[in-house]
């Protein structure tokens, strides 16, 4: 019912006596509904929920104890260890933690009232097919709870509160209230959760079940999982009563028996055996379930494929395996060791700006400090996962000194070298290589922006597609290595798609020379070439922009500049006539089917780049797309259009349709360059009036309420043109 991040009471204060009873957030109770009423099968999965929230309750009041002694209740309460216990009379699985327990208002907060955005998003998820067992990536994983039980009963101390019970049946509320019940056992820290199993669940009170699940989802917890259960023992206890009335018979016996002394010895030995009973005695006990030491402290050699995956699991809550897999130690100057996951897909937020910076945990000593330490991995290598354990740092470590530490700048240096190790290893296998790039391709990018260090090596992992390269994508190390003999410089041209690169005007001239282009069609690339402006000492040439040098002959040198002269005049009206709109006009070489385009100064921004910022100016007003250089318009001397151009101009400069088309030509250019139209309509309205003379329509036969497309300051004197003036 209620949204709001205060609590709110319920209407129907029904509920025992000191109860206040609250209803669950509208989200949290549609989520509570599809998991009571699933007929999922693999129930089991609320365990490991369970007993990760556990151990996350350890994870914080261990620090806690380090960090705020004083404000752990460390001194009430010194064991850091999760219990489990089946009790089959009375149907219930309990779990108590020694973790930092909840607060009442805790309790009403994190159990029901405040809904984060995961868990509108597992609903969706789930409507669209997602596995219930990922519910833990979405932070909702408590209520897992009700795939198994039809009432959940916790109770919870933590220090700084009295200990509260929060009880509910689901049906959209639940009630909550302090612990007075002299008979409810007093928590000295931490949780218990007491789940009351549906009819159908009493599989999960079998010790045997509960163990193999602990092994298989929760091995690598860091805390003794104690599991309560049954041992038989058989002794042998003679049976008092028994024993006595034995011995008169015995005594009975004895006088007859004195005749055959041998039988009666035989017989009495018998008789001894039978004295002493087998008798079964059950007892309970706590056992340890999961006894590995953490996996990053054994050997790589002695971990198997199974092991690291479970591991990777418990850390991740991944539903798929990792890709790749690292487990190194640092020794010297500092020593650590370190586990790192290449998951096979990106996650859902990868670029989300409230994403996580980090999937790396921090630990000191075996311990846990910290989870999404920023301060261990460059952002573009937020993907990885992991953890790195420091013999070197203080157990008590704050954020704060965390940023300027000496220490976690060398672990990151480190960090970030074995992770492009890593990387390197996956790029042997082209399977795997194919599968990783198409999921983080993007960080590497990101990487060579923002990393210089590292941007040679980054460098090697980029794979491109070319206009030789059909189906697959190169590396730059093939590219360089398919280069003719004279080409200086690397070619490439961004855009927004393969196909509308492969068609662009700019690329025909160059492929007929025989040069390979490289097509940078992901938005990201434009911000690579930025920083990446060389491979293998090898310029990177966006061919899209000016000063193209195409190794020309000295004989096409000499032609180029008499077609030049010849062209002067034509080029310097078309500049006459869009003025602003150009820089200059010249004659391009590059293309044949082309009339014109429109190339951007080598410093300025490409077109692709124009748009990007474009958008981005869009969403962020403060961001300015000023920058866009101006464009010079190259016009092809070869072309049929441009040489009846140049015949009118010289004979008449000042004709209207000459320059109208001049107007059209310069659109045009900017569509096939790769720009958008600065004004559409005026645009439509050039093509309209040449469908008109297509169509031999007089302008006299417009609709009088068909409006003349809108004319723009330089287009006043145009508006009058006729396509007629051609004839
Ligand atoms: P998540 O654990 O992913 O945040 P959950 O729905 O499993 O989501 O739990 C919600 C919150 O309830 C937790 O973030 C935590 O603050 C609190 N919580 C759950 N279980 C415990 C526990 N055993 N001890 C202390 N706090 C807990």
């Amino acid at each position: 019912m209620s949204d709001a991040a205060a609590p709110q009471l319920a209407e129907n204060q029904a509920g025992e006596a000191g109860a206040e009873t609250f209803n669950f957030n509208a989200d949290i109770k549609q989520l509570m509904g599809l998991i009571i009423n699933s007929f999922y099968s693999n129930k089991e999965i609320f365990l490991r929920e369970l007993i990760s929230n556990a151990s996350d309750a350890l994870d914080k009041i261990r620090y806690k104890s380090i960090s705020e002694p004083e404000e752990s209740g460390i001194d009430v309460e010194p064991n850091f260890v999760i219990k489990i216990i089946p009790d089959k009379s009375n149907n219930t699985l309990t779990l108590i933690d020694t973790g930092i327990g909840m607060t009442r208002i805790e309790l009403i907060n994190n159990l029901g009232t405040i809904a984060r955005s995961g868990t509108r998003n597992f609903i969706e998820a789930l409507s669209a097919g997602t596995d219930i067992s990922m519910i833990g990536q979405f932070g909702v994983g408590f209520y897992s709870a009700y795939l198994v039980a039809e009432k959940v009963v916790v109770y919870s101390k933590n220090v700084k509160d009295e200990q509260y019970v929060w009880e509910s049946s689901a049906g959209g509320f639940f009630n909550i209230k302090k612990d007075d019940d002299p008979n409810s056992e007093k928590l000295a820290r931490g949780t218990k959760i007491v789940l009351h199993l549906k009819s159908d669940n009493q599989e999960f009170l079998e010790e045997k079940r509960l163990k193999d699940l602990i092994k298989k989802h929760s091995e690598f917890i860091s805390f003794p999982i104690e599991l309560y259960v049954e041992k038989t023992t058989e002794k042998e206890v003679s049976d008092d009563e028994e024993e006595k009335k034995e011995e008169k018979k015995d005594e009975e016996k004895k006088e007859e028996e004195k005749k055959d002394d041998l039988e009666v010895k035989d017989e009495k030995e018998e008789k001894k055996d039978k004295k002493k009973k087998k008798v079964k005695e059950v007892t309970h006990e706590f056992e340890q379930v999961n006894k590995n030491k953490p996996i990053w402290m054994r050997k790589a050699d002695d971990i198997t494929k199974e092991e690291y995956t479970a591991f990777y699991k418990s850390i991740s809550n991944d539903w798929e395996d990792y890709l790749a897999v690292k487990l190194f130690s640092v020794e010297g100057q500092l020593d650590f060791k370190s586990i790192i996951f290449i998951p096979k897909r990106a996650p859902l937020d990868l670029f989300d700006q409230r994403k996580k910076k980090s999937n790396i945990k921090l630990y000191v000593k075996r311990v846990f400090i910290m989870d999404e330490c920023e301060e261990l991995i460059p952002e573009y290598l937020s993907f990885v996962r992991g953890i790195v354990d420091s013999e070197d740092l203080p157990l008590n470590i704050s954020r704060e000194h965390l940023q300027q530490n000496k220490i976690m700048n060398v672990i990151k240096k480190n960090l970030e070298k074995k992770c492009l190790e890593l990387i390197k290893e996956i790029s042997e296998n082209s399977e795997d290589w194919k599968k990783f790039y198409e999921q983080f391709s993007k960080n590497l990018k990101l990487g060579i922006h923002e990393d210089a260090k590292n941007r040679d090596k980054l460098a090697e992992f980029l794979r491109y597609y070319t206009s030789n390269s059909g189906e697959e994508q190169v590396s730059l190390k093939e590219y360089v290595k398919n280069m003719k003999e004279e080409q200086k410089d690397i070619y490439y041209i961004t855009g927004d798609s393969k196909e509308a690169v492969a068609t662009s005007p700019f690329v025909e001239g160059i492929k007929k020379k025989g040069y390979e282009i490289l097509y940078m069609v992901d938005p990201i690339d434009e911000y690579v070439v930025q920083q990446m402006k060389e491979y293998d000492g090898k310029k990177l040439k966006n061919i899209t922009k000016e000063g193209l040098d195409l190794n020309d002959s000295e004989e096409e040198k000499k032609k180029k500049e008499e077609l030049k002269v010849a062209y002067e005049k034509l080029t310097k009206h078309f500049k006459d006539v869009l003025g602003d709109k150009i820089e200059k006009c010249v004659l391009g070489h590059r293309y044949n089917e082309s009339p014109a385009v429109l190339v951007t100064s080598e410093w300025g921004w490409s077109a692709t780049m124009e748009k990007i910022m474009k958008a981005q100016a869009l969403r962020d007003a403060s961001s300015s797309y000023s920058m866009a250089g101006k464009k010079t318009m190259e016009i092809n001397p070869n072309h049929p259009i441009v040489i009846e151009l140049k015949k009118r101009v010289d004979t008449d400069a000042n004709d209207k349709t000459t320059k109208d088309l001049i107007w059209l030509l310069y659109e045009i250019a900017l569509l096939s360059s790769g720009f958008n139209l600065d004004e559409p309509t005026t645009f439509a309205g050039r093509i309209h009036r040449m469908i008109k003379f297509a169509l031999a329509i007089g302008e006299d036969e417009r609709q009088p309420e068909e409006p003349l497309p809108e004319a723009s300051a330089e287009k006043k004197d145009n508006t009058d043109n006729r396509m007629e003036h051609i004839d």
